[in-house]
């Protein structure tokens, strides 16, 4: 049969092929990273439009990214050719349903052109919901709301599902009640937000079965990739589907779940044998991905998790170089000898897109932003606008902007009413009438208005404030440093108060990169010099298509594969993350391992750790010790770098040694800074509340932890 076999099929393994060729009924490949998940979903749908058992456009392909969506096409092209074009249900979730829901808009009491809010949006209609409710916006945030909206959403869970005991969780009992609100007025508008893009579906399928039907006949084969990582909603999508045709195919691998933060439910995978009965479930073992050392400290390392099923993994190539473990005095140190060590593999005829950074938390992409651009080396950021692109950074730049320029008139527009001080676009209309009639920049304007009879009562006595805030703070400028200046006008302005408030998953992200802004700022001699340095750096872009190193979070690298990967940050508290470890304990530190085992399976032919003895983290030095996944590795897998002689005795050398042999060392938690838990007493009532714990030493999987003091010694 082989000789015979298409060419697609060629070069698979029994199993490979086997998952390929079980066309008819349920299908679930469970197996380890790099074991060819993906590439049996792909050539499986080459198979099934090869076989003539179904066209393009019935079969549905679910990917977890819009990026993995696009490979998939793309691969799928390249073994059948335009076929692929045809796949009009290769998607995402979000956009598959997106899809669903146009095609049936007025069924979910919408038009055919709803559009789709984002985030900020979807925090402004919540805003005004809350002001028509007389709900105040200061002890219940929106942004609170939106969570627990999307949090709701993601369960499938409409207004009259919420449980009693969670819609008392917001404005004293009104929950549910705001979320009904929110929707009517979502239809008013003729909007959705995105998890309307998975609920609507679902509840159209549940309420017109003719519309079920019509989606039964049409997928003759569904697949699913990643699907460890599926949520309640997502799950129930595809049971009600797959009520018409059983050929439904999942792959996944349990211990790649990393999105349990987001609602994923990892049981979706392993019940899928008691959903789905007479499943066939194919494992794979062979690795073809990364050499032999790489692939047993992995392997290593992710033993150590509990709830897991447990795989094999057999390395299908040479052992090849070992995983490194380095060590760097500071944050500075490590993003200098990664590009170091980036540029010695260039020079040896290296590709760079072939090399990749993956952090576990965006602010510390910055820094190899910065060296990168130092030295003239092409990057991407994936998966988030670069560092000064990100929508905190460029208000809190406008912010300084003004400060510097009163007479930036872009900045100023930007961040005249964000965070929302209550000036509308009423009030802006008049100071720009004026700005244009006078010649004048905008703050000048509103001066000129605040003396004159135009303005209402509020709106003036709001502007008044601000434009005397600015006048402040722009005496300053050559008064006190520019980094206190810098956290003084984002304190004073409200700014990073309203991040502080928020609620949302991705606050805490922002909360972060504001501090990492003020960190940047630290090497230029003042405000105005940072400035320039920003607009330059905003200014080096890189054409489409060059050669570029990747700088990705690990959440996003899920999927992908490079031959040269470099995990920065291993050290307790950024990795495994303080946050995980304080809100959901051993399952909290589970996830933080798995995504640790997803990152080094990235690696095809080099894998090298660092960790910083030093850290600035929420605007505060800290020393930190080198996080326990490294003393998790095998050793004969791992090479530890020595520590150059300047790390002196107290270094990396000395501290990871001691970690890595005598695991009686107390783990010291050393970001428990007052920014950082006054950041995370904003995450609400559904955390266990960090402020129960504060002030003493806790324990966490019995080992103490308690504040450390920053060994400071020999810095500066
Ligand atoms: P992940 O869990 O990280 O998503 P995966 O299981 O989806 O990994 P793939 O991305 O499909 O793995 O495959 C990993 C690599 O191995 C790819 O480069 C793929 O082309 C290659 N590969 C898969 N199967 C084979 C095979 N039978 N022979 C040679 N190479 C293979
Ligand atoms: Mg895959």
């Amino acid at each position: 049969r082989p000789a015979g076999a298409p060419d697609y099929l060629q070069g698979l393994n029994p199993e490979q092929r086997e998952a390929v060729e079980t066309l008819d009924g349920p299908l679930l490949v469970l197996a380890g990273a790099g074991t060819g998940k993906t590439r049996v979903l792909t050539t499986r749908i080459a198979h099934i439009l090869a076989l003539g058992k179904a066209r393009p456009f019935e079969i549905l392909s679910v990917t977890f990214t819009n990026k993995a969506a696009r490979e998939m096409r793309e691969r799928v092209g390249k073994l059948l050719g335009e076929v692929a074009e045809g796949m009009q249900w290769l998607g995402t979730f979000h956009s598959i349903g997106t899809r669903i829901l146009r095609r049936h808009a007025e069924l979910a009491g919408l038009s055919s052109s709803f559009t789709i809010l984002d985030t900020d949006d979807q925090i402004r209609l919540l805003k005004q919901v809350l002001a028509a409710e007389n709900i105040d916006d200061k002890r219940w945030p929106a942004r609170q709301l939106a969570f627990a909206i999307d949090g709701w959403k993601n369960r499938a869970l409409s207004p009259k599902d919420v449980p009693a005991g969670e819609a008392q969780s917001f404005a004293a009992g009104r929950g549910a009640e705001l979320y009904a609100i929110y929707q009517a007025r979502l239809r008013q508008l003729n909007a959705v937000d995105f998890g309307d893009l998975l609920l609507e579906p679902i509840k159209l399928f549940r309420d017109h079965p003719d519309v079920l039907e019509q989606y039964h006949r049409r997928f003759k084969y569904m697949l699913v990739d990643e699907y460890q990582d599926t949520n309640v909603a997502q799950y129930l999508w595809l049971r009600l589907l797959a009520k018409g045709s059983t050929n439904l195919a999942c792959v996944g691998d349990d211990d790649q779940s990393i999105y349990g933060w987001r609602g994923a439910e990892v049981e979706n995978i392993l019940r899928f044998e008691r959903d789905f009965p007479g499943a066939k479930v194919v494992r794979l073992e062979r690795n073809y991905r990364s050499t032999g050392h790489i692939l047993n400290a992995a392997s290593h390392l992710i033993a150590h998790n509990q709830g897991r099923l447990g795989k094999t993994l057999r390395p299908q190539t040479e052992l090849g170089e070992k995983v490194t473990v380095a060590g760097a005095w500071d944050s500075g140190e490590e993003a200098r000898q990664i590009g170091d060590e980036i540029e010695a593999l260039q020079s040896k005829g290296h590709k760079l897109d072939e090399i990749a950074i993956l952090v576990r938390a965006s602010f510390q992409m910055r820094e190899f932003e910065e060296r990168f651009i130092t030295l003239g080396l092409p990057y991407r950021v994936i998966g988030g606008p670069r560092f000064y692109e990100r929508a905190e950074i460029r208000d809190a730049l406008a912010y300084l902007r003004v400060v510097a320029s009163p007479a930036d008139d872009l900045a100023f527009e930007r961040i005249y009413n964000t965070p929302k001080r209550g000036l509308g676009d009423a009030a802006l209309k008049q100071i720009v009438e004026v700005a244009r009639a006078e010649e004048i920049p905008l703050l000048e304007a509103a001066r000129r208005l605040l003396d004159g009879p135009d303005l209402k009562p509020k709106p003036r006595a709001t502007l008044k404030e601000l434009a005397q805030s600015f006048d402040r703070w722009s005496a300053l400028v050559d008064k006190i440093p520019h980094t206190e200046l810098a956290e003084q006008v984002l304190e004073e302005s409200g700014y990073t108060d309203m991040w502080t408030k928020d609620r949302s998953a991705e606050a805490q992200g922002r909360l972060e990169n504001l501090k990492e802004l003020v960190r940047s700022m630290e090497p230029f001699e003042n405000l105005r010099g940072f400035l320039e340095h920003v607009s330059l750096v905003m200014d080096a872009d890189r054409g489409p298509g060059e050669d570029a190193v990747t700088i990705m979070t690990l959440h996003a690298a899920k999927g992908l594969e490079f031959d040269t990967v470099f995990l920065p940050g291993w050290e307790e508290g950024l990795f495994p993350h303080q946050r995980s470890l304080d809100e959901s304990g051993r399952a909290g530190l589970e996830e933080e391992r798995r995504l640790a085992y997803v990152g080094v399976t990235r690696a095809r032919r080099r894998a090298k750790l660092w960790f910083a003895s030093n850290r600035r983290i929420h605007g505060m030095w800290q020393s930190s010790i080198p996080s326990r996944f490294l003393d998790e590795l095998p050793e004969a897998d791992v090479d530890v770098i020595e520590a150059p002689a300047t790390f002196g005795g107290g270094g990396m050398g000395g501290s990871y040694g001691a970690s890595r042999f005598d695991r009686a060392e107390p783990f010291k938690s050393t970001y428990d800074t007052p920014g950082w838990r006054r950041a995370q007493e904003s995450r609400g009532p559904a955390s266990p509340g960090p402020g129960a714990r504060r002030g003493g030493p806790v324990t966490i999987e019995g080992e103490l932890v308690a504040s450390s003091t920053a060994k400071s010694a020999g810095f500066g």
